[in-house]
């Protein structure tokens, strides 16, 4: 049995304006019965029914419910009390448009964690007489597909399925006409029969016809009791009632049904998201692409197994040109070879020196009159270093195994071609003479010679020494030109394309030891450039036991040069690789290009948040009514809150989907691009863009689904 005592509610407006709907109100109502609420609109019955259904609170007074008041229930009391002891039935209806009748009853269970049979359902359908002419339950209709009596009747079943000891309806025949009217409340009437029912109406005939007992309310007073109120129940036991949960596959199948109802504004929302998610991720790719790894790795997938390490420093930037005198900095890079050495087991220091520019343009034939003034890169010589250092090195027969030295097959007689045996001369690569044979040869006189086979190059001067043999490396130089030739801009170049395009310049030359100390003139130019030291190594056989080593701190070290500023020593590889990687690494690893990604990427991650927040709250006004339909028949702020964080889980998972789709088909484009796999999409970048795409949604969940939470299922129906 319920009843309320001395019941008040005093609605307070935005504006602070203050309606009270209901003053000091009591009665009690018995088991069962049918119990008509007649007023004037605006005289409180819809608030006295909220307040007795549990769906809005009283601002005082007691509502007891078998003899336990209702301000004692818990929040989930509450719910369950909505959900299993109150069948509510609204004057709208307020079924789930886009379900069918059987879904919209099955739900009413559903929220008490039962399962509703389909044999159930039926038989309640056909107790509200809802079947076609041949009596078969209308289980699989649409909503939309009937009649205003027949809504009605579903809600009724709604609340029936649910056995409820208490039936609300406010105004159920408010939207009907007469005859229908009547029919329902015949079927109410018979209802009432084995449990309470209050109705809500303006029709004084209907209910005196039909009504055991008549309340009349005015300004939210009960002006007229047809039976007096008895004496309020006495305590008694607490009332408990099943509390249940919304299945969560159901929840899950809600929250993908909010996605389809703003389909453009969804799509803008997901793919705006998804494309700053990218430009992040792509971001976080290359801040962790690894180029001494991906050097690595090319080695090892192409069975080299031995590489050039070459120390890089930026000692070399920090001394001013003009001002640079020769420096020994081996005793700063002593701990780098001795670690070498330790790890690698032999490690092979060689001298690759690049050639400065007069040396260069000496030996160029078709030298451009205003070269001098134009930058290096128009230097075809300097382009042979730029695009893969040409280096002395000192043949040792490691070496000799590691480039398979072989006389150029062009040479008609390769008994002309030897490597030197003085410090005065040189063996040079095929691909130097392949230079040679595109620009033409100049002698120190000035004469320009025209080179039509490797033959002419043997004798002539090199840097100072004397060409007495020509070796080819192992290199596909055919490939790597080509590569180079697409992967390079050439256009502001024409010049010097025209002498180096189809050749691809690494080259490899090969002096007696004292050749690099007595030449300190013309072979390396005016300036005794210090120049790098290489270390020919083999590798370890396990590639990232080797990229460990290259973390090590006598490997990359920071100490400060001759003139006292800090620099930056680390070891890197130098292989026919290293052109791709360290160009896809000057380009997308620069910190500049970093700096400008993570900046747009942080922005881009706020508007996105911002994108994602603003969609999600109009998707949730969109679905207010249906939320708080489903708040109303007693489902929990937590399974509404599920639904919601259900939306946005889904909207964060296909924003994740194709931002890291997205991603990894850049990364493939560009690692095609550059023929080196240099951007892996990682561990790291995917945790990354994982955390954002789902930390922007939980952002941007919170604060819509807080305040749809906050509210009372009344005031989000409202
Ligand atoms: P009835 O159902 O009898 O037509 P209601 O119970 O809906 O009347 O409303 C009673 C009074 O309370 C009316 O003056 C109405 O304007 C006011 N009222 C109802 N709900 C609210 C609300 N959420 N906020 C402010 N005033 C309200
Ligand atoms: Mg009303």
């Amino acid at each position: 049995m319920i009843s309320f005592e001395n019941l008040s509610k005093t609605y307070v407006s935005k504006g602070g304006v203050q309606t009270a709907a209901l003053t000091g109100v009591s009665a009690a109502f018995p088991d069962c019965g049918l119990v008509f609420i007649l007023g004037k609109s605006g005289s409180g019955k819809s608030t006295l029914l909220n307040l007795l259904g549990g769906i809005d609170r009283p601002t005082s007074g007691a509502i007891s419910v078998d003899g336990t008041p209702l301000s004692d229930f818990k929040e989930g009391d509450l719910d369950a009390y909505r959900n299993a002891y109150v069948g509510f039935v609204f004057q709208e209806y307020n079924l789930l448009p886009e379900y069918t009748v059987g879904q919209n009853i099955a739900l009413a269970l559903e929220l008490q964690s039962q399962r509703a049979g389909r044999e159930e359902i039926d038989e309640v359908l056909r107790q509200v007489e809802l079947t076609d002419r041949d009596g078969n339950p209308l289980f699989d209709r649409k909503i939309g597909e009937l009649s205003g009596g027949q809504k009605q009747r579903v809600a009724i079943a709604r609340a029936l399925i649910k056995k409820p000891k208490m039936i609300l309806a406010d105004e159920p025949t408010g939207a009907l006409d007469a005859a229908t009217g009547e029919a329902l409340y015949t079927l109410l009437k018979g209802l009432s029969k084995d449990r309470l029912i209050l109705v809500v109406t303006h029709d004084r005939e209907c209910a005196e016809k039909y009504g055991d007992r008549i309340l009349t309310l005015a300004d939210g007073e009960i002006v007229a009791d047809t039976a007096p109120a008895s004496a309020p129940a006495a305590e008694g036991e607490k009332a408990a009632f099943r509390r249940g949960r919304l299945p969560v596959r159901r929840a899950l199948a809600m929250g993908a049904k909010g996605l389809k109802h703003k389909k453009l504004r969804l799509a803008i929302s997901i793919l705006l998201s998804a494309f700053m998610c990218f430009i992040f991720g792509f971001a976080f790719t290359a801040a962790t692409a690894d180029t001494l790894n991906t050097q690595l790795k090319l080695s090892y997938d192409h069975g080299e197994t031995y590489v050039i390490l070459e120390n890089d420093s930026y000692y070399m930037a920090t001394f001013p040109s003009g001002n640079v005198e020769k420096i020994d900095i081996s005793h700063i890079m002593k701990p780098q070879y001795d670690a070498l050495g330790e790890y690698f087991g032999e490690a092979l220091l060689t001298y690759a020196r690049p050639f400065g520019t007069n040396q260069a343009w000496d030996n160029l034939g078709e030298r451009p009159e205003n070269s001098q003034k134009t930058s290096w890169s128009d230097d075809p010589y300097l382009q042979m270093i730029y695009r893969n250092s040409d280096r002395a090195v000192e043949v040792t027969p490691e070496l000799m195994e590691y480039f398979h030295i072989a006389p150029d097959p062009r040479l008609k007689d390769p008994s002309v071609c030897r490597l030197p045996e003085t410090d005065s001369e040189i063996a040079i690569s095929d691909a130097m003479v392949d230079l040679f044979m595109a620009a033409g040869y100049r002698d120190e006189a000035g004469n320009i010679f025209e080179i039509k086979a490797p033959e002419d190059m043997l004798g002539k001067e090199y840097g100072h020494l004397t060409i007495c043999g020509i070796y080819t490396t192992p290199e596909n130089r055919a490939e790597m030109a080509e590569k180079y030739d697409k992967t390079y801009d050439w256009s502001s170049e024409p010049e010097t394309y025209k002498y180096v395009q189809g050749l691809h310049l690494m080259g490899v030359s090969f002096v007696k030891e004292g050749a690099l100390e007595r030449n300190e003139g013309p072979l390396y130019g005016d300036h005794p450039l210090v120049g790098s030291f290489g270390y020919v190594v083999k590798l370890s056989g396990d590639r990232m036991k080797d990229r460990a080593f290259f973390d090590r701190k006598d490997v990359t070290f920071t100490a400060p040069n001759a003139e006292g500023m800090e620099c930056h020593y680390s070891l890197k590889i130098r292989s026919q690789y290293s052109v791709m990687v360290e160009d896809a690494a000057y380009t997308f690893t620069d910190d500049s290009f970093l700096t400008v990604a993570w900046w747009i990427g942080g922005i881009f991650a706020v508007v996105s948040a911002l994108l994602f927040m603003s969609y999600l709250s109009v998707s949730i006004e969109f679905r207010k009514r249906e939320l708080g339909i489903l708040r109303a028949l007693g489902a929990s702020k937590k399974d509404v809150i599920l639904i919601c964080v259900f939306e946005s889980l889904i909207m964060a998972a296909l924003i994740f989907a194709i931002s890291l789709a997205a991603t990894l088909v850049w990364c493939a484009v560009l690692n095609a691009h550059y023929l080196a796999p240099f951007f892996i999409v990682g561990f790291i970048p995917i945790l990354s863009l994982f955390l954002l795409c789902f930390g922007v949604a939980a952002l941007a969940t919170i604060l819509p689904v807080y305040r749809l939470a906050k509210r009372s299922p009344a005031d989000i129906l409202k």
